[in-house]
């Protein structure tokens, strides 16, 4: 019987309530399936502060390194607020997690069933057939990560920050090859988001994304935007991207806006893969929904588990190679969704449902 070894880290607020939810859906699937899910729990973020000092304390990330994947829910809220920067929970758990694995992929579905497509805020004339488009986000490079990280008083008593933007063509190359296996397995078809008119590092980027698609997929079509008419483009007609690929901050803004585009935070997904394999031989991966921690609704019951729901599907895709049962948790979402307004509502921020209710209608649908 296959074992699924990973590691789970609920985190804050909703974190453990969408967390439960997915792991209930995960167990049900393992005993359709016949898998033997071997998991196990670990603290992190605010939760990380309160019990071990510290955010991501050294047990969570040995506990993640004897995994294979790791199943993230979301870290921070205001109980962590007034600590300082660099010990806020997503600055100190999120960013090092990511550091330390080499998690440089991050790859955002951007999905709004058709029957759903009233959900968005874009006219749903525009979108008769839902969303149904990728962000590939560089996640490890650029201005988060640049060294020098600085705030300095002057000599004249002004203070004046520095951030730095930095990309290697090696960065840019290894982000483009997973662009290119995502745009393969969809439409062919890839954009290439910079700011090459004004950044040295766009530059690099759209020179280095144009040879190495020439040379190693030259059946791709690809396509250069700048971040400005993509940010624009992205509310007037989202499907005209198929897979985007991005560096890190412009990635952060505009997969925000796609997932406002899409309706609900509370669907979609994110898989972050790293340079390593685990011990299939797969590649290592960080799994988490889209949104936050949700404080203004944790507690209550009503969260939408399905973006946690989701990424636990695009764990066992990515990192257990396990594609036709991610396939089949995606279908059962998605009809638990579309199937009824009760289970619709929750999905779009009008709860009516509750958390487990949601996740009891996936099962049903699985
Ligand atoms: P948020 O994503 O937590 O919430 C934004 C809005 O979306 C809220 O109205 C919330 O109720 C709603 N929402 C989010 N997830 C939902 C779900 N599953 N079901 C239903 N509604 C949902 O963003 P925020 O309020 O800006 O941040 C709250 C906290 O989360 C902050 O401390 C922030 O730093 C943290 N955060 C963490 C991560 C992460 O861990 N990766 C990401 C973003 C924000």
């Amino acid at each position: 019987m296959p074992t699924l070894k990973f590691a789970v880290l609920a985190g804050d607020y909703i974190g453990p309530e969408v967390m439960t939810e997915a792991l209930r859906v995960l167990d049900h699937v393992a005993r359709q399936e016949n898998l033997k899910l071997d998991y196990k729990l670990a603290d992190v973020g605010g939760a990380g502060i309160d019990n071990h000092g510290k955010a991501l304390p050294d047990s969570t990330v040995k506990t993640c390194e004897q995994s294979d994947a790791i199943l993230f829910g979301s870290v921070g809220g205001p109980k962590w607020e007034k600590l300082p920067p660099k010990e806020q929970p997503e600055r100190a758990a999120l960013l090092p997690l990511r550091k330390h694995f080499t998690l440089f992929a991050n790859i955002r579905p951007g999905l709004l069933y058709r029957e759903l497509a009233d959900a968005s805020p874009i006219k749903s004339e525009r979108i008769p057939d839902g969303i149904d488009i990728v962000c590939i986000r560089e996640l490890t490079g650029g201005l988060y990560f640049g060294q020098p990280k600085t705030t300095t008083t002057l000599p004249d008593g002004d203070v004046q920050s520095v951030d730095t933007m930095v990309y290697r063509k090696s960065e840019i190359e290894r982000i483009v090859a997973t662009a290119i296996t995502t745009a393969r397995a969809r439409k062919k078809k890839l954009c290439s988001v910079d700011k090459a008119n004004v950044l040295e590092t766009s530059v690099l980027w759209r020179k280095t994304v144009t040879d190495y698609v020439a040379k190693n997929a030259p059946e791709i079509e690809l396509s250069h935007m700048y971040v400005d008419n993509a940010a624009m483009q992205l509310v007037r007609n989202p499907n005209q991207f198929d897979v985007f690929v991005t560096e890190n901050m412009f990635g952060d803004i505009l997969s925000d806006e796609m997932a406002c585009v899409c309706g609900s935070l509370g669907m979609l997904s994110s898989a972050s893969l790293g340079a390593g394999k685990n011990s299939l031989g797969l590649p290592f991966g960080l799994y988490e929904p889209a949104g936050g921690t949700a404080p203004d609704i944790a507690g209550k019951g009503i969260a939408n588990p399905c973006a946690q729901i989701l990424s636990a599907a695009l764990m066992l895709r990515f990192s257990f190679g396990l594609d036709k049962v991610a396939t089949r948790i995606e279908a059962a979402v998605k009809k638990a969704v579309t199937s009824g307004t009760r289970t619709g509502d929750i999905a779009f921020g009008r709860p009516s449902v509750g958390t487990k209710a949601m996740a009891d209608a996936v099962i049903a649908a699985l």
